[in-house]
């Protein structure tokens, strides 16, 4: 069976080109999408994402503020630091690098953010929105793995789907846009986690597989079933190999070496209709609809939202 790659880049530059019409439109209204964000890490994968996730701003004329807290600070700090962002009036977006360290309690994070400004959904209030299918905002990646599927017109309504994963930012919000009768969507969801007793029964009555468990290699070919559509979210940072970061020996296909993702790729790609790649799938349009989010945001500027 030849099996389809389910590639990133082609689908984010679309969304980028759309992006960035509405920004010189923008422009000409003399508003400047700008976000800022939050790092409170000194990992090199975390300090890596945020700044892909400017260098994404940066392509389509959105302008940043970057903030970076050594880990060490008080909880205190970081509250400060989202309250002077969400009151900032030229301010649209307010991101928080996740995880934070042990010492930060999410919960508080979440409340202090302004949810007209809380572009990748973390306020209860828009998760709440999602859930009840008025979103304001849809979270970045589940977004990501909703366009991909739609691009790559995987068959989602009715379809059996199962997530591996069920983190606030990945797993829970796609489950819900999943199960809604929305474009796509009407699909039935099975959401796991560690403590799921047999993940592979699960997985191989799926049509559609979904990992966002941060597992390296975590699902293999024999978990799954014969043309299943797999998207694998992640990408987990393998220890050095000697090899160069600058793309030429990444292990499937184009990007970063030394990044695998939960699916074992090749015994999966012998069972899968279609794949994606790690890295080169979900990653480049999760960072082109992070920007999309703060286009909106800023779209909405003196609006109700
Ligand atoms: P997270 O908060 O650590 O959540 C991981 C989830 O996976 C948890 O629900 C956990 O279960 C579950 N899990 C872990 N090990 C498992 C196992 N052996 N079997 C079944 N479930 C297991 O991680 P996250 O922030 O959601 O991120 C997940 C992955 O996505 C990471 O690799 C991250 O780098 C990647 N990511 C990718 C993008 C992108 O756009 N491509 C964006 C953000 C993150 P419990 O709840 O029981 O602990």
């Amino acid at each position: 069976m030849s099996t389809e790659l389910l590639l990133g880049e082609p689908v984010a530059a679309d969304i980028r080109e759309a992006v960035s019409d509405r920004v010189h439109e923008l422009g000409d209204r003399g508003i400047i999408p700008t976000l800022g964000t939050v790092l409170m890490s000194e990992e090199p994968a975390d300090k890596r994402f945020m700044d892909l996730k400017h260098a994404a701003c940066d392509d389509v004329g959105v302008a940043t503020r970057d903030i970076r807290l050594d880990p060490s600070e008080p909880s205190r700090r970081l509250h400060r630091e989202i309250e002077d962002l969400c009151t900032d009036s030229e301010i649209d977006g307010v991101f928080v690098q996740v995880p934070l360290p042990n010492h930060v309690a999410l919960p508080a994070v979440r409340q202090r953010l302004e949810p007209e400004k809380d572009v990748d959904c973390f306020h209860p209030e828009n998760l709440g929105r999602l859930v009840a299918g008025e979103p304001r905002f849809v979270p970045a990646t589940p977004a990501a793995v909703c366009r991909l599927l739609s691009s790559y017109d995987v068959p989602v309504a009715g379809a059996d789907v199962a997530i591996v994963g069920r983190s606030g930012i990945i797993g829970k919000p796609l489950a819900n846009l999943l199960l809604q009768d929305r474009t796509p969507g009407n699909a039935t969801v099975t959401v796991c986690h560690s403590k799921t007793a047999d993940l592979a029964s699960v997985t191989r009555q799926a049509d559609v597989v979904v990992t966002a468990s941060g597992a390296p290699e975590l699902v293999d070919g024999s978990m799954l079933s014969s043309g299943a559509v797999v998207v694998d979210v992640s990408a987990n940072r393998e220890p050095e190999t000697g090899k160069t970061d600058d793309g030429s020996s990444s292990r499937h296909g184009s990007g970063t070496a030394n990044v695998v993702g939960d699916v074992e790729f090749e015994s999966a790609r012998e069972k899968a209709s279609a794949i994606t790649p790690v890295p080169g799938g979900v990653g480049p349009i999760t960072l082109a609809m992070l920007v999309k989010n703060v286009v909106r945001a800023a779209e909405r500027r003196g609006t109700d939202g």
